[in-house]
């Protein structure tokens, strides 16, 4: 099945535009581009999404300790798209034809195995994948059947589903906590997986506190960062490393670096060097690698995590009418030996690139490289701090920031993410009726 008729006539004016993926890259570029052009009706703008609702991926370590409600902050395609003039197509793509310019859509079913789309496909002009990244398991045995990855909404609410029934389950018992139980062991202490480990250190006592009065969380509850590289945030300068290890150890946050892991078991981790860590529930936050269907796209050009090879104009090295962006792509940086890194500041500032590039290919001017800039990172520790570098490009190098500065540093960067979705008078609104639900509700997910 193809799109329909009308919709060929009016292609045959309109420039067709197909974004794959509406995450941090995708979703502002459809929704810069169907207010500019689908709107006007100067291109028809079509998002592929597998999902139907969108969650920045940056908030779903919170999600996962029970800090955030993501519905307060998930946001429906189909709403999005029609208020912005692009156009949403649920499924997921398979497949590529670039001889004939169309995108191979899986089909859709229910929760009951109705089907809800058939297998389609898409036709496009220009074609514009962000479909981000996946957990990189590195082969690593039990990983798929025994921890738990953060990669969508879902998987994120689940695990916090299995946090909270643990410690009813061990309140509810009548013998005592058995070794292993309520213990928690995170594996990669990357910015997400240090991030999990402070907001569960808060959120667990929240739970306990709310009468779970059974379980002592000092002596019960163990949370556990387990790093093959030597220090823990290894993407991030030493000096954040060590202030973070410090307020991690002086919460009571065991962590363990230089220790690859060699297998997960029903009963918790082994490290390669043989010990074995009992732990009752584990997530895998260790690397990423681009989603598998790339690396048979009809000839593209991959890496060895199956990212997209791309110009700086973040063209496709093989097809100059597909471009990638976000997680997905391999963008070279001039003078570095390492490609733009998978983080959320990269997505937003080649979404604004691509919007650019997007206007000048439609008035047939050449296109222009795009230039990363490190504004820095920061990694939130939850109520108990946040800590980071910005970068001082008027003094030339990194300076080192922590506290309520950090902290609104950081969350300025959900709020651009917000911005370039619902403009300044809804985001602003957004945060405030947030903050103020807040203060009425439980300050943690109990079910
Ligand atoms: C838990 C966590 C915490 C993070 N914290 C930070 C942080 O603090 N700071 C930071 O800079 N970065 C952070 N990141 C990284 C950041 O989220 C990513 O770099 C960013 O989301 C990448 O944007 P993207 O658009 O490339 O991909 P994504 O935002 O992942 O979006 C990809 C979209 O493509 C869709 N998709 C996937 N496959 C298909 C398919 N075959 N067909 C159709 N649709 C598909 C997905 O459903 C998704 O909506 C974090 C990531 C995680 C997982």
């Amino acid at each position: 099945m193809t799109d329909r008729l009308p919709d060929r006539l009016e292609a045959a004016v309109l420039h067709r535009i197909v974004i794959v993926g509406g995450g941090a890259a995708g979703l502002e570029l459809a929704t810069w581009l169907g207010d500019r052009f689908g709107r006007r009706g100067r291109a028809r703008v079509t998002l592929v999404e597998c999902a139907r609702v969108h969650l920045w991926k940056p908030l779903l370590h919170a999600v996962a300790a029970g800090s955030l409600d993501a519905s307060e902050h998930e946001l429906d395609y189909l709403a999005q798209a029609h208020w912005h003039g692009f156009r949403y197509r649920f499924g997921e793509m398979i497949g590529l034809d670039r001889e004939s310019k169309e995108v191979r859509l899986a089909a859709t079913f229910d929760d009951e195995g109705r089907p809800i789309t058939p297998e389609r496909t898409i036709p496009y002009d220009t074609l514009v994948i962000a479909i981000g990244s996946i957990t990189n398991d590195f082969g690593t045995p039990g990983v798929t059947q025994h921890a738990v990855p953060l990669e969508t909404p879902v998987q994120a609410a689940r695990f916090n589903r299995r946090v909270v029934n643990a410690c009813i389950r061990a309140h509810a018992q009548e013998e005592p906590v058995r070794p292993g139980q309520l213990h928690i062991a995170i594996v990669g202490a990357g910015a997400t997986g240090t991030e999990l480990a402070a907001e569960l250190h808060r959120t667990t006592r929240e739970v306990v506190a709310y009468g779970l009065d059974r379980i002592d969380p000092e002596r019960d509850i163990r949370i556990l960062l387990i790093e093959a590289a030597g220090r823990i945030l290894p993407g991030l300068p030493e000096r954040i490393s060590t202030a973070t290890r410090r307020l991690l150890e002086d919460l009571g946050i065991q962590i363990r670096t230089g220790t690859p892991v060699a297998e997960i078991t029903a009963e918790g981790v082994r490290l390669a060097n043989g010990e074995f860590i009992a732990s009752e529930l584990v997530v895998w936050a260790a690397g990423v690698k681009a989603p598998d269907v790339l690396k048979n796209l009809d000839g593209l050009e991959v890496n060895r995590i199956n990212q997209l090879v791309v110009h700086q104009t973040l063209q496709t090295t093989r097809d100059p009418d597909i471009f990638a962006l976000g997680d997905c792509a391999a963008c070279p940086r001039p003078g570095e030996s390492t490609p733009v890194p998978p983080r959320a500041q990269a997505a937003h500032q080649q979404a604004a690139h691509m919007l650019k590039q997007i206007e000048r290919r439609l008035r047939g001017e050449p296109l222009r490289p795009y230039v990363y800039r490190d504004f820095g990172s920061l990694v939130s520790l939850g109520q108990y701090s946040t800590v980071g570098n910005l970068m001082g490009f008027v003094i030339g190098r990194s300076i080192l920031i922590e506290g309520l500065f950090a902290r609104l540093m950081y969350r300025s960067l959900e709020a651009l993410h917000e911005r370039a979705l619902h403009g300044t008078v809804r985001t602003g609104l957004g945060l405030l009726t947030r903050a103020l639900s807040r203060r009425t509700g439980p300050q943690v997910k109990l079910h």
